[in-house]
Formats: structure tokens, sequence, C-alpha cells
């Protein structure tokens, strides 16, 4: 078998992110039968913000960092989308994760637009207490173009419950009075949702259940592999293994372990509590393989973008893949796994979850009156599962990839909104 790198730093395309992006808008676009003009206006986002943060470090130096804001659009409502912290950050690919998210949102039926934000910093290098004086920083840096009616930050890789405490917090003392709807993604005391922590995970189950279904899997004689063990990847493993699949393989940005039998998520879980990684769990993955080329029915790639390019699609051996992360799939390596027969539920509705139960919490947060946990979870399940249909009936009557569809019908509700609006002045 042809070897590829470890998880996290398969060798991607020439192409970006913003490129891949623009590229499947370019498709909804003709699929659509729109002209040059609406594409133009899409590709390009609406507004972004480049900052520099100066951040005394711990021991007195002070280094200078660089953080981002993009609003990709904003026809639907405000923007909405997390803010990352990796080093890996650069403006093309918070533009691209914008872009993404505007789709994402029109999809799932979720009155925001798109927008996301990064700073370049390594976080697992900085102490809390530097960590909060970035994201004080940062946010202060943004305060005029963020707001519960402007621009919704929420969670996204490196940054969790309490950096979205911190953000809430800044921009409340510089408005004066508590503003709670200004992140989503906030810890329960400070009004969060119930289930938002685990929605992302949740909602890609649903739609993995959904469609394993249409093609004729049933979950108890099936087999997964996760990538990244994070955020969405975690619990995807956890829900996956609960409905009945047998995860036989999972890695991490330290490596990938495998049991044939089945791993023990829960106890999986402890492990990584304990130590920071799965690396070590039970078996390692022989050197040179990767999770993505394990033969599994179901592949979730649930860590960074451009992980299947064009290489690496064509080790793939599942049968459905169900993206967590954003933008894990080139397009060279969709035409490669349309080839192969590979079932893959796009991005922008199989990790659609998170910012489902986003718009939950900030209704809530508006009506100040929370939801059981019970109402959160069928809510979800019940927008994740129309949208499945919707994508699914459309790719079927126009005989187009998921993505396709599911793209062109994101496009066509915000190309709508914006014919409506009509141009100003
Ligand atoms: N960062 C998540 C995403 O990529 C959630 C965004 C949100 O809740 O606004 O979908």
């Amino acid at each position: 078998m042809t070897s590829v790198l470890s998880e996290q730093q398969a060798p991607r395309d020439l192409a970006s992110p913003l490129d891949d992006a623009r590229t499947q808008l370019r498709e909804a676009i003709d699929v659509l039968g729109y002209d040059e003009s609406l594409y133009a206006m899409l590709a390009q986002p609406r507004r972004e913000v480049t900052v520099s943060i100066p951040l005394r470090r711990d021991d007195g130096s002070v280094e200078v960092l660089t953080g981002h804001r993009v609003q990709h659009n904003l026809s639907r409502g405000p923007a909405k989308g997390g803010l990352r912290f990796s080093p890996d950050v650069d403006l093309d690919e918070v533009r691209a994760l914008a872009m993404w998210m505007t789709w994402k949102c029109a999809l799932l039926d979720v009155p925001y637009g798109g927008a996301k934000g990064g700073v370049r910093v390594d976080p697992r290098l900085y102490s809390e207490a530097e960590l909060e004086r970035i994201t004080r920083r940062y946010t202060s840096e943004l305060t005029p173009v963020i707001g519960p009616e402007i621009d919704i930050p929420a969670p996204d890789i490196g940054t969790d419950e309490q950096t979205m405490a911190w953000i809430m917090d800044t921009y409340s003392v510089s408005r004066g009075h508590t503003v709670l709807g200004v992140v989503t993604g906030k810890p329960m005391s400070l009004g969060g949702s119930l289930g938002r922590a685990s929605a992302t995970s949740r909602g890609v189950v649903h739609v993995a259940l959904a469609a394993m279904e249409s093609i004729g899997l049933q979950a108890s004689s099936s087999t997964a592999a996760v990538q990244g063990f994070g955020k969405v990847g975690r619990g995807a493993a956890r829900f996956l293994s609960e409905a009945g699949l047998r995860v036989v393989g999972v890695s991490d940005q330290y490596g990938g372990i495998v049991a044939p039998e089945g791993i023990d998520i829960p106890a999986l879980e402890e492990h990584v509590d304990e130590t920071g990684s799965v690396v070590g769990f039970c078996s390692p993955l022989d050197e040179g393989d990767s999770v993505l080329a394990l033969d599994v029915d179901v592949l979730v790639p649930a860590a960074v973008e451009g992980v299947l390019n064009a290489s690496t699609a064509r080790l793939v051996k599942a049968k459905v893949i169900v993206e967590g992360a954003n933008g894990p799939t080139t397009p060279d390596a969709d035409r490669v796994l349309a080839s192969q027969g590979c079932l893959v539920v796009p991005d922008i509705l199989a990790n659609a979850g998170g910012v489902v139960v986003s718009y939950f919490e900030w209704v809530q947060a508006n009506q100040a009156y929370w939801w059981s946990s019970e109402e959160v979870d069928d809510r979800l399940r019940e927008r994740m599962l129309s949208a499945w249909t919707n994508v699914r009936t459309h790719s079927e009557s126009h005989g187009i990839t998921l993505r396709a569809a599911a793209t062109s019908l994101a496009v066509k509700k915000v190309a709508e909104a914006h014919q409506a609006r009509g141009l100003y002045p």
C-alpha cells in the first residue's frame, strides 16, 4: 500500500482551502445557472479585519500575534462562525472557513450569514493567563464589528467555552452591561445551552446513520474510523459506538491506533484525559499507514482542511465519508472518491450541528428562557435529518454529488435573500 504522512500533515494539493471553496461555489453557480456577477459577489468576503495582538508573556517579554475576522456574507442575518487558535491560521484559510459558514447556515435554515476568526498561535505553547490576554486583546480590537446583531463568534479548533466567556466579558465591559448573545458555546453558568458542547458530534452521527441507511448499511454490522480526537472526533467516536458501530481506528495529531475488535471509546476518552493523546491506548497504526486508508464502512475526518487530496483519496476504502471537519476533502479528492463509488456527506451538512445549537443558544439567551436537553437534542435531530433529506433528494433528482447539491441549495437561499434586498445604493 502507498504510504501517507501522519494524519494532520497529509500533503495537500497546491490549491488553498480558499481555492477549494471557490471551486465549489463555481460549480454551484453553474448548476443553478446564475450569472458571473453573483459568483463575483459571493467569491469575496463582505468584510475582513486583520489585527495585531501585542502579548505580554508571563516572563515579561512582548510578542506580537496576528488575528483575523472575516464576515463572508450578511444577507440573511448577523454573521456567525467560530474562532480558531492555530499556528496554521492565515487569511485565505479564514476566508474559506467563513464562506463555508455562510452555506452551512443557509442550508440548515439558520438565520445567519457566515464568518470565521483566527489567531495565528499554537495555544499549547501558552499559559492560561497568556491565552486570556490574547483573547481579550483580540476581542477589544474587534468590538466595533461583533455583537449579537452583527457577528457572533463561537468555539473552533484551539478555543473553548472559557475563551467564549472571556470574549463575552470583554465585550460586555466595553458596552457597560452583560451581553449574552455576543458569543455562543458559552459555559452553562453564563447562559450557554445544554447540548451545545456535543452538538457537532451528535449531528455528525445523525447524518452518518441516515447516509448509511440510504446505502443499506446497518449500524450493528458496520465499522468506522475517526481521524481527529478533538471536540468533534471524540464525540463522533462515542456516539457512533453508542449507535452500535465498531470503531476500529482513531487518530490524533500525535499518531493513530487500531483495534479490529473495536476500541472501547469511553476507556479511550479516560486515557486521552490522562495522557493528552490516543497514542498508547492500544496497537499503533503501522508505520506509514493512515487511519484514512483503513478498511471500514464509515470514515469521519474530524481534524483540519485538505487531508483528503487526490493522492490520499485513492487509498480510501470506506463506503461513506462523513465530514466532521470543515473542508477536509479537496475538489480533486471529491472526483476520485466519486469515481470509487464513495458517498461523501459534505461538511456544510455533516458538521452543522454545532451552529444549529449555537442558534438555539442565541435564541434562548435572547428570550432569557432555557430549554431542556431533550428539547435541544430533538430539535437538533429534526433539523439535521430534514437537511439530509433535502440534500439527498436534490442530489438524486439532479444527478449530482451530495456536496454539489448541498452547496447549490445553500447558494440559492443566499442569492434569493440578496436579490430580494436588492443592491444599495
Ligand atoms: N466552529 C463551528 C463550525 O465550524 C461552530 C460555529 C458556530 O457555532 O458559530 O461550524
